[in-house]
């Protein structure tokens, strides 16, 4: 019987892992790829309290290492479903390897990035369409970018490909931007970004890699081909909540309801980070949630044994 799981090994994850290594529960994370979450495919990271500039990799190393330096174990293992326990029998975990019994589980697996769902998107990932600037901003030195969205995920990505492309476009379907005023305003002074506004992508086109994208003016409704080489996808995440059992409460979009402890409705189920229901969504935020949970969490596992009551 472990005292926690932890499922997820994004920045909530890890903070929980560290600080529940710290107080000596017995603890595992499960991770099905690498530690980091979407902060590892994050190519600047300057909003991190102590740390003025650092690249998102190197942020999550260093919370990966300081977990285990504290004594965390971070298994490589996919959670396929949790099992809710009655009374004191704790929750059971399957994972694609294992089976664990727990008396509590935080769940910190966070989210995916959200798909455009035009024609051409799902053929041409990989051949121009990406959704992750660290990883493929390389690839397009010198050529033309069409960047989606409006939120913080696309203007600070859209200038980080700067360093490659000749030239950004951001194509937003509104007329202003949802991300934080101080980038906006690089963004608008870049030389090399420009904007297109109220506008969605319909089509992407080229074959076998992305020449041509059809953008629909939504005000107009005016459908205009462009010529781009590469398409980026910053519209928002979704929450990964495939195995979280369906009596867990979640909002209309599949986020997880929390309260301020990071309880959710079933005792000894925790939640944590970008998978809960929540306006903010920052790294700082998810590790603020991941130390209240553990901090919860150990109360919580005190109590579990001696007063069923609290159950
Ligand atoms: P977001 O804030 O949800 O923004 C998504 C953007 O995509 C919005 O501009 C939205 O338009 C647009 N959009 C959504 N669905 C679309 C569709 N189907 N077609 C075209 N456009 C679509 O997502 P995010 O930028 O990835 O950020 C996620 C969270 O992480 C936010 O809370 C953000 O503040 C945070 N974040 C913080 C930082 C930082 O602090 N450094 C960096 C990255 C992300 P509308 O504006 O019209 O809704």
């Amino acid at each position: 019987m472990y005292d926690l799981i932890i499922i997820g090994g994004g920045p909530a994850g890890l903070t929980a892992g560290m600080y529940a290594a710290r107080s000596k529960l017995n603890v595992v994370m499960l991770e099905k790829m690498m530690p980091g979450g979407n902060v590892s495919i994050t190519a600047e990271v300057e909003n991190y309290p102590g740390i003025p500039n650092i690249g998102g990799p190197d942020l999550v190393m260093q919370m990966e290492k300081q977990a285990r330096d504290f004594g965390l174990e971070i298994r490589s293992e996919e959670v396929l479903s949790i099992e809710v326990g009655a009374g004191t029998n704790g929750h059971s975990i399957k994972s694609d390897t294992n089976e664990y019994k727990t008396k509590s589980v935080l769940i910190a697996s966070g989210s995916s990035p959200r798909r455009i769902g035009c024609q051409g998107e799902d053929e041409h990932i990989g051949r121009g369409v990406s959704y992750c600037a660290t990883c493929d901003g390389a690839f397009f030195r010198e050529k033309h970018i069409a960047v989606v969205g409006g939120g913080d995920s696309a203007v600070e990505e859209g200038l980080y490909l700067t360093k490659f492309a000749k030239r950004v476009t951001i194509i937003h379907r509104r007329d202003r931007l949802r991300a934080d005023k101080i980038i906006q305003e690089k963004a608008i002074k870049h030389p090399k970004i420009d904007f297109i506004w109220d506008s969605v992508i319909e089509g992407i086109e080229g074959t076998p890699v992305v020449n041509n994208i059809k953008i629909k003016n939504l005000k107009s409704s005016e459908v205009t081909d462009f010529k781009v080489d590469g398409v980026f996808v910053f519209v928002g995440y979704i929450p990964g909540t495939d195995y979280v059992p369906g009596i867990v409460n979640k909002d209309e979009g599949g986020y997880i309801i929390t309260d301020l402890e990071m309880r959710t409705n079933i005792p000894g189920i925790f939640a944590a980070g970008d998978i809960i229901a929540k306006k903010q969504r920052q790294i700082v935020t998810a590790c603020g949630d991941a130390a209240t949970a553990i901090k919860t969490i150990e109360h919580y596992n005190e109590w579990y044994y001696e007063d069923e009551q609290y159950l």
